[in-house]
């Protein structure tokens, strides 16, 4: 009898380690995922001021997010330093010359797209990396601001515009909102367009 009871002690001990491990190895995981990258996160934010943005919606991250082969393209030409500067989240677990060091990706090596800021922001809340998306999010509201600031306007997206967007910020969001759309229709046509002509020529690295 004893012995069975010093068994089962020893089974519900083991169990418990077990039990223990697991939630430590996940809270260690969380603990040591990307951080935010604050260069990326300054990049972006002086994009969208310059008016390189593309205002588009959520689906069309999919289609529009560089391939492995542009990724590697423009690392070629560009290096590691510049790659960094188009994702949000950094981690250093990784060796600096190494493609899965940079995570979050945010547009195409050209515009910030807002369809990647808000992948980009609804993947850092499931995994809960709260820096970035946090940071996703306040890019986010700049890019629809600045978007809808210009197309109130009827201005071209240009960093002439930018001293008459910005003292417009704080305008009302729902007023703009059918002209805002009828310009994120353009935009993405135009994307549609210039994405075509990139695949077109991609390389087989
Ligand atoms: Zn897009």
């Amino acid at each position: 009898m004893k012995a069975i009871l010093v068994k089962r002690a020893r089974v519900r001990s083991i169990a418990v380690a077990i039990l223990t491990c697991a939630i430590n190895n996940i809270l260690a995981q969380a603990r040591t995922g990307p951080a935010l990258n604050e260069d990326a996160f300054a990049f972006a934010k002086h994009l969208i001021k310059k008016g390189h943005f593309i205002a588009d919606t959520k689906g069309a991250w999919r289609g529009h997010r560089p391939s492995a082969n542009e990724e590697n393209e423009f690392i070629r030409l560009h290096g590691f330093g510049e790659y960094a500067r188009w994702h949000l989240g950094i981690d250093d677990h990784y060796a600096e010359n190494t493609k899965r060091r940079y995570k979050f990706p945010y547009g195409d090596f050209k515009s910030v797209h807002r369809c990647g800021l808000l992948a980009a922001k609804a993947r850092a809340r499931q995994y809960g990396y709260t820096e970035i998306e946090k940071a996703a999010a306040k890019l986010e509201q700049a890019l629809s601001m600045q978007s809808k600031n210009s197309a109130r306007h009827g201005l071209p997206i240009r960093e002439g515009t930018r001293s008459l967007a910005e003292a417009h910020v704080g305008a009302s969001a729902g007023l703009l909102r059918s002209a805002f759309d009828t310009n994120a229709a353009t935009t993405q046509s135009f994307h549609d367009v210039k994405n075509a002509s990139i695949n077109s020529g991609k390389s087989s690295l």
